[in-house]
């Protein structure tokens, strides 16, 4: 791997109101690191923006391993939230360069993330041989944490791949870490994945044991249980037959009028497993329903792997009607969708990696590594990735809390001049400079991105409208009256800037970007080195 440059040169502030950058320093930016790799497990969105921070302040003082490790973060929350290739090819040149560099802790947490990732395109033994690495390579001296983490990721893999000897052993280590640090979400978590275990391993009773436990548990410490829980304490008791205690279960889920905004991993699962319970009851009726139900949302959330399992459980349901025609029916549909699904998965997977191995194995330079993960490379600002990853979640919560949220798209004037009578190397020290210039002007309470050649966007949290059309036209005039003539030999430097805030009928991304695009073009076709704003 090329070593990242520097970032480009940051122009002297302007004015009085200097910010100072905050002082960076090595041990300060491992720390922070140590406790932003495990806040995924719990929060994926909550760590992102603060990674791609650190990753900036380790590039300003040439730390690259900080750098790789603030990268793999990111690699993770990707993974979570479904862009499992973008985060794959992160995760494997990170992975490359640990191996290199011979970078222990790099090592085991790559090999860890790894694991996941096979995990999640179906790849078990290679998630098994992930996980193993993980565990090896973790230094004694590894947060407890971290290590419960690694352990956990073991025992999932072990009964992935139904070893579940090996598995139990694993997570009695994993759940003794959890008690020993007080890690309540994770020890819930694992006696999910044990009753689950006992579950899938035939023992009915114990299975049963350890939901309670999970269950009484979770009441004890305030914790609310995902689906995917109460899909295992429901499941537990279908088979023991005690389809009441089920149906009852569920309805705790189903029941809830937030269902919609809660977190809905599990939830097909779990629907199913109520159709089950009901036909045991004898509502064939309302297991008609659940099964409708569940084939909706997978059909809306492309759940393909459910929806088979569902399509068996209907033919369950109709040979208990005596209706055998149909009952036919479904299971040969579930028979040919489970063969279509299994050669998708065969071929999306065939498809991941090689998105992940082969094209990064030619493309291993510095410059596509950074755009995969959240940088520019040119500028060392945020791209375009980045705010289509973190945008849409500011703007809900703007609108959610209606806090002020404002936007302006940054237009260079007449760039290609500075490329025609100057040269291209000039443009792109042009562009460095201002965005330096655009990034001090939005401060902390922010982010500047570059979103296009010479088009950037800022991003101000909390600000009314007036405040934020200030910071628009300080940063204009900033850009204007930058010392430019030693570089561009008097040819000027401007920016038109269009302006916009969340509001009523802006409260997407889409529409912010709409009308902030609408304003820039009003900006240019006012004159150019102007800011337009909703308010004119
Ligand atoms: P306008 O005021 O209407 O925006 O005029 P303009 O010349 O800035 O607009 P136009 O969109 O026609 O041209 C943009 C130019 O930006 C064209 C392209 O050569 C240049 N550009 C885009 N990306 C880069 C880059 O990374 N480096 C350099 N040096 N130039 C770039
Ligand atoms: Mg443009
Ligand atoms: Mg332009």
């Amino acid at each position: 791997m090329t070593k990242p440059g520097a970032v480009g040169t940051a122009p002297a502030a302007r004015g009085g109101d200097a910010r100072p950058r905050r002082r960076v320093d090595r041990e300060l930016l491992s720390i922070e690191l140590d406790r932003l790799e495990i806040i995924p497990v719990s929060d994926p969105t909550a760590a992102f923006s603060p990674a791609v921070d650190i990753e900036r302040d380790a590039r300003r003082i040439g730390a690259v391993d900080l750098e790789m490790r603030a990268q793999l973060v990111q690699a993770d929350v990707l993974g979570r939230m479904g862009k499992t290739t973008a985060g794959g090819q992160v995760l494997r040149q990170v992975n490359t360069w640990a191996v290199a560099h011979d970078d222990a802790h790099l090592l085991a947490r790559s090999h860890r993330l790894l694991a996941m990732f096979f995990d999640r395109i179906g790849d078990f033994a290679a998630g098994l041989e992930h996980s193993l690495r993980a565990v090896e390579l973790l230094s004694a001296a590894a947060l407890p944490r971290l290590r419960a983490d690694h352990l956990h990721g073991l025992a999932m893999a072990q009964l992935r791949l139904r070893t579940f000897d090996d598995a139990r052993d694993r997570y009695a280590a994993v759940l003794a870490l959890a008690e020993q640090i007080n890690d309540d979400a994770l020890q819930v978590k694992v006696l999910n994945d044990i009753a689950w275990l006992e579950d899938e391993a035939g023992n009915a009773d114990r299975a049963m044991q350890l939901a309670l436990r999970m269950k009484a548990f979770a009441a004890q410490h305030e914790i609310t249980l995902d689906a995917a829980c109460v899909d295992t304490l429901a499941h537990a008791h279908v088979r023991l037959g005690q389809y009441a205690e089920a149906v009852d279960a569920v309805r705790a889920v189903t029941d809830d009028p937030d269902v919609e905004s809660r977190p809905t991993e599990g939830l097909a699962e779990l629907l199913r497993t109520a159709a089950a319970a009901l036909r045991g009851l004898g509502d064939l009726d309302g297991a008609h329903r659940a099964l409708q139900r569940c084939l909706q949302i997978c059909d809306e959330r492309q759940l393909a792997d459910v929806r088979v399992q569902v399509l068996e459980e209907l033919a369950e349901l109709y040979a208990t009607e005596g209706r055998y025609r149909e009952a036919y029916a479904e299971l040969r549909l579930f028979h040919d969708e489970s063969i279509a699904l299994h050669s998708a998965e065969r071929e999306a997977r065939s498809h991941t990696l090689q998105a992940v191995f082969e094209v990064a194995e030619a493309r291993r330079e510095g410059e596509r590594f950074r755009e995969l993960a959240m940088l520019d490379a040119l500028t060392g600002l945020r791209n375009r990735r980045y705010v289509d990853t973190e945008l849409p979640s500011l703007v809900r919560e703007a609108v959610q809390g209606n806090c002020g949220l404002a936007i302006a798209l940054v237009d260079l004037d007449h760039f290609k001049r500075v490329n025609d009578t100057l040269s291209h190397s000039v443009g792109d020290e042009v562009l460095r400079r201002v965005a330096a210039i655009l990034d001090d002007a939005v401060g902390d309470e922010g982010f500047a991105a570059r979103v296009g050649g010479e088009e950037f966007l800022l991003v101000l949290r909390d600000v009314s409208a007036d405040e934020a059309a200030e910071c628009w036209e300080a940063a204009r005039i900033d850009v204007r009256s930058y010392p430019w003539q030693a570089l561009t030999a008097g040819l000027p430097v401007t920016v038109s800037v269009g302006g916009t805030t969340v509001g009523p009928q802006r409260g997407t991304q889409a529409a912010l970007l709409g009308q902030a695009d609408r304003n820039l073009y009003t900006a240019k076709r006012a004159g150019r080195d102007r800011v337009v704003t909703d308010g004119g």
